[in-house]
């Protein structure tokens, strides 16, 4: 029976993951790195989110390691992770389901102008604003149309956006127009009015949305970020922010996270800001996906978020 070691969320959250694992998976044996008896083995599974420094040497052991994020750039970026061990990624239905509503509040939220309400409220205000689109006069532009910017993409079609999106190679989705590597993406950008960053963090990601970038996008577009804080240079975002270039921003992930007290993103009017959390499944849709994935590498199936160690996602 295999054998799974929690390293995640350190010990206080273990009775949180043994009780979801207990009801996801019963016939999985579920135990903490952190309990003194725990000897990591090389037949065991280990879960794993941002694993201190020493714990390093003891993964390069093991069978396979399971990170309860989708995004595995920390991991992958640390000079002891040990490259030659399987990585799978979580994935799910329940986590995919939770982005694609967080994209649709945020665009909604974006077309709407919510951020300014909010802020009337807080002033005790009641000033009518017009809307900018509807939704069907909408297109969204996704970058990254892999496990999540595709479901989320296919559901934003659904509800009548016009949804595009840009990835590496080549694929097919219905109602969504894909556009293909670096040469395609100034013709997605002038066809975007939100824009979604979806993107794994790797070299070739980071720093992407600078200013000139989003000069390619339609005066006014607005910008969603649920991939990560780094592909986002702040200073440049701020610049297209203060000068009409985006109308607004929604962003979930920052660099650094949490975000320091004292940023400028906190109290800008044109800038939503949540922290890290589109798409935080219940330990238990979690635990069963990670169970899920356990069983095909035990039965020798390769799981489909196994994570590519040469491409970073
Ligand atoms: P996937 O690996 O399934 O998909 C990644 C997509 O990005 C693929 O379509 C890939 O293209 C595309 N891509 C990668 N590099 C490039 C590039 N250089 N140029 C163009 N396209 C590129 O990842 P997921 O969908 O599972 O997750 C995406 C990211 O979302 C995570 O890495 C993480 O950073 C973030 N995330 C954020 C969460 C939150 O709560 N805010 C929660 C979960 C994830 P191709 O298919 O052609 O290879």
């Amino acid at each position: 029976m295999a054998r799974l070691i929690i390293s995640a969320d350190g010990p206080e959250r273990f009775t949180v993951w043994k009780e979801a694992f207990a009801k996801a998976a019963p016939d999985l044996t579920v135990c903490s790195w952190y309990a003194p008896e725990t000897e990591v083995l090389p037949s065991d599974y280990v879960l794993v989110w941002q694993p201190e420094d020493e714990h390093y040497a003891a993964l390069a052991q093991v069978k396979a390691i399971l990170c309860t994020g989708a995004g595995v750039d920390h991991l992958l970026q640390h000079p002891d992770f040990p490259l030659h061990v399987p990585l799978v990624r979580m994935g799910g239905e329940q986590t995919a389901q939770l982005m694609a509503d967080y994209v649709t509040w945020a665009a909604i939220s974006l077309n709407r102008d919510a951020r300014t309400w909010a802020l009337q409220q807080q002033r005790h205000e009641w000033v009518y604003n017009s809307v900018a689109r509807t939704t069907a006069e909408t297109r969204i532009g996704i970058m990254g149309l892999g496990h999540l910017g595709g479901y989320v993409a296919t559901h934003l079609a659904r509800m009548g956006f016009q949804v595009a999106g840009w990835k590496r190679s080549r694929a097919t989705l219905p109602d969504v127009q894909v556009y293909v590597g670096q040469e395609a993406l100034p013709d997605f950008l002038s066809r975007t009015d939100i824009l979604v960053n979806l993107l794994p963090s790797t070299p070739h990601t980071r720093d992407l949305v600078t200013l000139k970038f989003l000069e390619n996008l339609p005066r006014g577009a607005g910008f969603i970020n649920v991939g990560r804080g780094e592909h986002v240079v702040q200073q440049d975002l701020l610049q297209a922010l203060n000068t009409g270039l985006l109308s607004g921003a929604v962003l979930d992930v920052v660099a650094p996270e949490p975000l320091p007290h004292e940023s400028p993103l906190w109290d800008h009017p044109r800038i939503t800001v949540t922290p890290h959390t589109a798409s935080h499944a219940s330990a238990y849709w979690q635990a069963k996906y990670i169970a899920q994935s356990i069983t095909q590498l035990e039965r020798g199936v390769t799981p489909a978020l196994l994570c590519n160690p040469h491409t970073g996602y």
